[in-house]
């Protein structure tokens, strides 16, 4: 009896030490990365949320140093997945849809942003609410979609890189994709803390350059990334808008982009996986009918 009652008093400090070693084991192992897929909201083959983040974790799981978490349905109804987070990557509705306007969540993000958690939003993600968000987007993101004044026509566009000695500008050259390219994004007039990385020549009838992809350097040590392609499922198939997304999440984990970019090979079937499983849209009716 004595000696159980020893190895019990010992418990504690076996356990602190086991606790104090997974804990050194955090702080040094792979950059956790949690990647929250938003639920569905457009017709198939668009905002495919889900389908997405699952690409971009089979991707991110070939690279080095990085532990990619994936939400899929949604803001996480238990945040805990959220602790020791190196980087949170949204792809997800935005506007007033956006999950993050729902409870405490901004709440819940400013307190993991004061520690240096990098920020990536993805397409839709990027678009918030003037009046309840944008100062965070700005100072987290460096960048936000404003209703109203930003804009969203789809269009064929011309890409180019913005700061080609840029690590997120690895292993990819200009290119030229459709996609509902949002532009006249709202950035803060002269931030030191901001890169453009992707320049698309936008509108097709009076081309001026726009800043479609950016990233920051913020003060509390976290690296915001925004993004504002994603909208058709079938471009994570194009190899330089992939290379760049997934460089750009290394990027804000804070980990080194490989020379040749964050090569991923993804096969037809891949990109066909995991779509959610939306109702068709309706045939649109001819001659104005209701
Ligand atoms: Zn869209």
């Amino acid at each position: 009896m004595g000696t159980i009652m020893g190895h019990l008093r010992k418990l504690p400090g076996f356990l602190a030490a086991l606790l104090a070693g997974a804990f050194v084991c955090a702080a040094v192992g792979p950059a956790r990365v949690v990647l929250v897929a938003g639920k569905p909201s457009h017709p198939p083959g668009t905002h495919e949320h889900n389908a997405g983040v699952l690409l971009l974790n089979k991707c991110l799981k070939q690279q080095r140093g990085v532990l990619p978490v994936v939400v899929k349905g949604g803001w996480p109804e238990d945040e805990s997945v959220f602790a020791g987070a190196r980087a949170l990557v949204f792809f997800m509705d935005g506007g007033k849809r956006s999950p993050v306007l729902e409870g405490n969540r901004l709440e819940t993000l400013h307190g993991l942003m004061a520690k240096g958690t990098g920020l990536a939003l993805l397409h839709y993600a990027v678009d918030v609410p003037k009046e309840i968000a944008a100062a965070e987007w700005l100072e987290w993101a460096g960048g936000y979609y404003e209703s109203g004044y930003s804009r969203n026509p789809v269009s064929d566009a011309d890409l180019k890189q913005s700061s080609p000695a840029h690590p997120i500008s690895r292993g990819w050259k200009d290119f030229s994709l459709r996609d509902e390219w949002y532009h006249r994004i709202r950035f803060a007039p002269g931030d030191p803390r901001f890169t453009p990385i992707l320049t698309a020549f936008l509108p097709k009838d009076a081309p001026a350059p726009e800043t479609v992809a950016w990233v920051v350097e913020r003060k509390d040590g976290g690296r915001g990334f925004g993004f504002t392609g994603g909208h058709f499922h079938a471009n994570w198939g194009h190899g330089a808008f992939r290379t760049l997304v997934l460089n750009a999440i290394l990027w804000t984990a804070q980990l080194d982009v490989p020379a040749a970019g964050a090569a991923c090979v993804l096969s037809p079937e891949e990109l066909a996986r995991n779509l959610d499983d939306k109702p068709a849209p309706a045939p649109k009716k001819r001659g104005g009918a209701p």
